[in-house]
C-alpha cells in the first residue's frame, strides 16, 4: 500500500485545496498522506475530515524553513500537536516574517522588471499576491504567489519561469528569510510533540557533514524518497539514515500541476505505508 508524506495545499503555496489532494489521493488509491505546507498547519482540518470521507489517512504535518550558513535547510515535523498554543503562535510570526518578506520580493521584482523593460514593464501588485496567498484567510505567502502574479500579469508564463529569470536564488527576488536555527526549528517540532524530518537532503549544502549536528539537536528522520531522486541517491541517504538512526521518510513535494516543485505528481515516487508505520513508532519514542 502507497502513502505520500509531503503535499502542499493552497494552505501554502500549493494549488489544490486539502479536500482536492484528499480527493486525488485517494483516487490514486494511497491510504495515507502527510499535509506538509509551509509555515501552516492551517489545512489539517479540513484535510482529515475529507481522509474521513474517502478512507485516507491524514497525518498532521508542517513544513518549516532553516537558516544554516551558506545554504537553505527545509525541516518537516509529523505527528505534530496542531492545537498546541505556543506551536500555533511560533508558526503565525512566521507567517507574519513572510509578509514583511513578500512586500520586498514584490518590490525588488518590479525594479528588476523596471530595470530590464522600462516605464511600461509589467509590474506585480503586493493586494494581488496578498489575495493569491489568501492572506485574510490566514495563508503563507511565499515565492510561488508572487510566480502566479507574474504570470497573471504577463511577465512570465509559468511558475518555473519566474524561479529561472526572476525569483531563483541569486535572483532579484530572492529575499533571505528571517534567520530561524535548525536547532529552534527542531525543538519547536519537537515541543509540538512532532518529529523533526530533514526534507529533500540533497537541497542542503553538504547535508552528510551537517547531519550529526541536526541528529543531536533532536531530528528523528530522513527524506530518502524524493521527487526524481534516482536509485544509487536512495540508497546512500537510507544508508546514512542508518547511521544515524533516523526514520526513513518520503514523498513528492507535489504543489500542484506543473508548478515546477518536487515530482510534479502524487505519489511519485512511490512510498509503502510501512514508513508511516515506522514514523509512528518514533513518534511514540518522544
Ligand atoms: P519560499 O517559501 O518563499 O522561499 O519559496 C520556496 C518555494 O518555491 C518552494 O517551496 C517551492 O514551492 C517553490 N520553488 C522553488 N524553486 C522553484 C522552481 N524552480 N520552480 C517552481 N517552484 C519553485
Ligand atoms: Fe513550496
Ligand atoms: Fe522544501
Ligand atoms: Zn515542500
Amino acid at each position: 500500500m502507497r502513502i505520500d508524506l509531503h503535499l502542499h495545499s493552497t494552505a501554502s503555496d500549493g494549488t489544490l485545496t486539502p479536500e482536492a489532494l484528499v480527493d486525488a489521493a485517494a483516487s490514486l488509491g494511497l491510504v495515507a498522506i502527510a499535509l506538509t505546507d509551509h509555515d501552516s498547519v492551517g489545512g489539517v482540518a479540513a484535510a482529515t475530515r475529507a481522509g474521513i470521507e474517502r478512507g485516507v489517512t491524514v497525518v498532521p504535518g508542517v513544513e518549516l524553513s532553516a537558516d544554516v550558513p551558506g545554504g537553505d535547510c527545509h525541516i518537516l515535523g509529523y505527528l505534530v500537536d496542531v492545537g498546541h498554543a505556543p506551536f500555533a503562535a511560533w508558526l503565525a510570526a512566521r507567517r507574519e516574517a513572510r509578509i514583511t518578506r513578500g512586500v520586498e520580493i514584490v518590490r525588488r521584482v518590479n525594479a528588476a522588471l523596471r530595470s530590464r523593460s522600462g516605464a511600461g514593464a509589467p509590474q506585480a501588485s503586493w493586494e494581488s499576491v496578498a489575495r493569491r496567498a489568501d492572506l485574510a484567510g490566514g495563508g503563507s505567502v511565499g515565492r510561488p504567489h508572487v510566480a502566479d502574479e507574474l504570470v497573471a500579469v504577463g511577465a512570465v508564463t509559468s511558475r518555473e519561469e519566474a524561479f529561472a529569470s526572476l525569483l531563483g536564488n541569486g535572483m532579484a527576488g530572492d529575499v533571505p528569510s528571517a534567520k530561524v536555527p535548525p536547532a529552534q526549528v527542531i525543538a519547536v517540532i519537537r515541543d509540538a510533540g512532532g518529529v523533526a524530518v530533514l526534507a529533500h537532503p540533497t537541497y542542503l549544502p553538504d547535508f552528510a557533514g551537517r547531519l550529526p549536528d541536526l541528529v543531536a539537536c533532536g531530528l528523528g528522520g530522513l527524506e530518502c524518497l524524493y521527487g526524481d531522486y534516482a536509485p544509487d541517491v536512495v540508497a546512500g541517504l537510507v544508508a546514512l539514515a542508518g547511521v544515524h538512526d533516523l526514520v526513513v521518510t518520503g514523498g513528492s513535494d507535489f504543489h500542484g500541476p506543473s508548478t515546477g516543485a518536487g515530482s510534479g505528481a502524487i505519489g511519485v515516487p512511490l512510498v509503502p505505508d510501512s514508513v508511516l508505520e515506522a514514523l509512528a513508532r518514533r513518534h511514540g519514542r518522544g
